[in-house]
C-alpha cells in the first residue's frame, strides 16, 4: 500500500482523454481512484452525452429489432478482442444496444409499469454507483444508511403506520412482497410454536397448515412467494372480486371461517393498492377489520398504488393503508426513479427480525447489542445498493408534491382516454380506469369473440414490430385485450388518440387481410 499527500501534482498529460492505449495496457489505471477521478468524470461525461444525444433524436419507442437480429449483432463481438477504449466500446454500444433500445420516455411507451425516470434520480444514480457503498453495514455505509433510514421513516409516516414502523430498500415488488410473506409466516409459526401440542414438530409439518388469502387480480409475485417459502401454490385462495374486480369482504370472511373450520391456520391477508391490470384498489379498511379479526398478518401490496401517498389530489384513494402490517411500495413506478428502487415497510419494527442472521464476520450479535446501525439485519440481501439515494435527490429537488403531480397527471390523463375509448365503437373498455391502467380490446361491429381473440394479439405485435408504439397485452375472463400502461406526464390525449389510431388501422388492415378469419 502507499500514502499518498492528500493533495498531489498529476502530470496532467498522462491524463489526458484520448491516450486510451496506453491507459488499456496499464491495467491498474481503470481503477477508480484518486488517481484518476479526471479520466472517471470524462469517460462517464462521454457515456452521458451518447444517452443524451440518443434521447434527443429518438422520435419512436421502438425501432422493431428482432431477437434474431440483436442476437447476431451481440454474438458477433469476440469478447476476447479488446476495444482501444471507452470511446470505441461506447460506439459499438450504440449499435448493440442504444440503436434498438426500448424507451421509457417516448410518449408513444404506453405499455407496462415503467416509468420515465426524473433527472436528480439519474445523478443519484451516478453518484451511487461511483461511491458504492453497501448498504449491508455500517463500516461499508455510514452517511448511507441515515439516508435509507430517513427515508424508511418518510415512507412508514406518509403511510400511516404508526410509531414503531420501520422497513428497508429492497430491489423491487416481487421481492418486497416476498420479505413481506416470510415474516408473515415465520410470525404465523411463531405463534403455533407457543401451542404445546405442536411442541416437536419440525418446521414443514406446521407449513403444511398455512394458507394465503388474496384475490386472483394479486400479483404472480404473491403466489410465487407462497411456492418459494415452501407453502406450495396450492396454499394460496383465491379470493373472489365484487363486480369493480376489487376483493369482495363478504367472501373473504367466508374464505377465513371455511378454513378455521379445517383446522387450518390464516397466515396473511394480502390485499393490492393498484392492481398491475386493472389498477383497483382492495376495501383496505374492511380487509383490515377481517384479518385484525382472524389475529392474522395484513399485507398491502401497493407496488403500483403506492405514489398516492405523495399524490395531491387521490391520496384518499389509498385510506386505510396505515392499518397494514406491512406494505410493499416501488419507488421505480410510480415515483419516477430508475430500477431499482423499491422498499418493505413494517408497522412493528421487531417483525424484521425474522429475516436477522447474525454471521460473525459481518454483523455480529454484539454489534447489534451495541447498537451499531446494520441494514443487513432487516434484509434478505446481503450487499445491496444505496438506491435510497436516487429518491432522497428526488425529493430534494422536486419535493413529495412535484412527484405527486407528475402520478396525477397520469391519472387524469387515464380518465381522459378512458371517456374516449367507452365512446368508441371500434373499441371495448373492460373497465374504467381506476389509476392510470386501461385494458381495452379493438372488436368493431361484426367481429367475433374468437376473432377478436386472435386479432387483438396481433395488432399488438404488429404495431410492437412496428417501433411506432409500444402497448401490453393481458387477458381478461380468458379472452385478449390490449392495455395502456399509462405514466408519462408529457404524454398528451393527443399522442394516445394516434396510438389509438395505429390501433385501429393495424386492426382493420389485418381484417381485410383476413388474419383473423
Ligand atoms: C410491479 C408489481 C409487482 C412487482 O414489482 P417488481 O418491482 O416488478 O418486482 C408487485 N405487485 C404489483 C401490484 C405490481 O404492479
Amino acid at each position: 500500500m502507499k500514502l499518498l499527500p492528500a493533495t498531489q501534482e498529476r502530470p496532467t498529460a498522462e491524463l489526458e482523454f484520448g491516450s486510451g492505449v496506453e491507459r488499456a495496457l496499464a491495467a491498474g489505471n481503470h481503477l477508480f481512484n484518486s488517481g484518476n477521478s479526471d479520466r472517471y468524470a470524462t469517460e462517464v461525461l462521454q457515456g452521458v452525452n451518447l444517452v443524451a444525444a440518443t434521447v434527443a433524436r429518438t422520435t419512436r419507442p421502438f425501432t422493431g429489432a428482432t431477437p434474431a437480429e440483436l442476437a447476431e449483432l451481440v454474438a458477433a463481438v469476440d469478447l476476447e478482442q479488446t476495444l482501444e477504449d471507452t470511446t470505441a466500446a461506447l460506439a459499438e454500444l450504440e449499435t448493440l444496444y442504444l440503436r434498438d433500445a426500448v424507451y421509457f420516455h417516448d410518449t408513444k411507451y404506453a405499455a407496462h409499469l415503467n416509468c420515465p425516470v426524473v433527472i436528480p434520480a439519474l445523478v443519484g444514480e451516478a453518484v451511487l454507483s461511483a461511491v458504492n457503498s453497501s448498504m449491508d453495514t455500517w463500516d461499508q455505509s455510514a452517511g448511507a444508511t441515515m439516508i435509507e433510514r430517513r427515508l424508511i421513516d418518510w415512507t412508514a409516516d406518509r403511510l400511516g403506520l404508526g410509531p414503531d414502523s420501520d422497513g428497508v430498500f429492497t430491489s423491487g415488488g416481487t421481492q418486497s412482497n416476498l420479505q413481506a410473506l416470510l415474516m408473515a409466516r415465520n410470525h404465523a409459526v411463531a405463534r403455533l410454536r407457543r401451542d404445546p401440542a405442536n411442541a416437536g414438530l419440525r418446521l414443514p409439518a406446521l407449513l403444511e397448515r398455512l394458507r394465503v388469502f388474496t384475490s386472483g387480480a394479486s400479483h404472480f409475485s404473491i403466489r410465487k412467494s407462497a411456492s418459494m417459502l415452501g407453502l406450495g401454490y396450492d396454499a394460496v385462495v383465491d379470493v373472489g372480486c365484487d363486480e369493480n374486480r376489487r376483493m369482495d369482504p363478504a367472501l373473504l370472511a367466508v374464505e377465513l371461517a371455511r378454513c378455521n373450520a379445517a383446522g387450518l391456520v390464516p397466515m396473511v391477508v394480502v390485499a393490492t393498492a393498484g392492481t398491475t391490470d386493472f389498477g383497483t384498489i382492495d376495501p383496505l379498511r374492511d380487509v383490515a377489520a377481517l384479518s385484525r379479526a382472524h389475529g392474522t398478518w395484513f399485507h398491502v401490496d401497493a407496488a403500483y398504488g403506492g405514489g398516492l401517498i405523495v399524490s395531491g389530489r387521490h391520496r384518499h384513494l389509498i385510506d386505510g393503508i396505515g392499518l397494514a402490517d406491512s406494505v410493499t411500495i416501488d419507488y421505480h413506478k410510480t415515483f419516477f426513479q430508475p430500477v431499482s428502487s423499491s422498499a418493505i415497510l413494517v408497522r412493528e419494527r421487531a417483525n424484521l427480525g425474522h429475516v436477522t442472521y447474525y454471521a460473525d464476520y459481518l454483523n455480529p450479535e454484539s454489534a447489534a447489542q451495541a447498537k451499531v446501525p446494520n441494514q443487513v439485519d432487516k434484509s434478505i440481501q446481503t450487499t445491496r445498493r444505496f438506491d435510497a439515494l436516487k429518491l432522497w435527490l428526488t425529493l430534494r429537488t422536486m419535493g413529495a408534491d412535484g412527484v405527486g403531480a407528475l402520478f396525477d397527471e397520469a391519472i387524469d390523463l387515464a380518465a381522459g382516454v378512458g371517456r374516449d375509448l367507452a365512446a368508441d365503437p371500434d373499441f371495448e373498455l373492460a373497465a374504467g380506469p381506476e389509476l392510470s391502467t386501461l385494458v381495452f380490446r379493438y372488436r368493431p361491429a361484426g367481429t367475433s369473440e374468437s376473432d377478436a381473440d386472435r386479432l387483438n394479439p396481433l395488432i399488438r405485435s404488429t404495431v410492437f414490430a412496428s417501433g411506432e408504439a409500444v402497448v401490453a397485452g393481458t387477458k381478461v375472463d380468458g379472452r385478449h385485450y390490449l392495455k395502456f400502461t399509462l405514466l408519462n406526464a408529457e404524454t398528451t390525449l393527443g399522442d394516445v388518440r394516434q396510438i389509438v389510431e395505429l390501433l385501429r388501422c393495424t386492426g382493420a388492415a389485418l381484417n381485410t387481410r383476413g388474419v383473423a378469419a
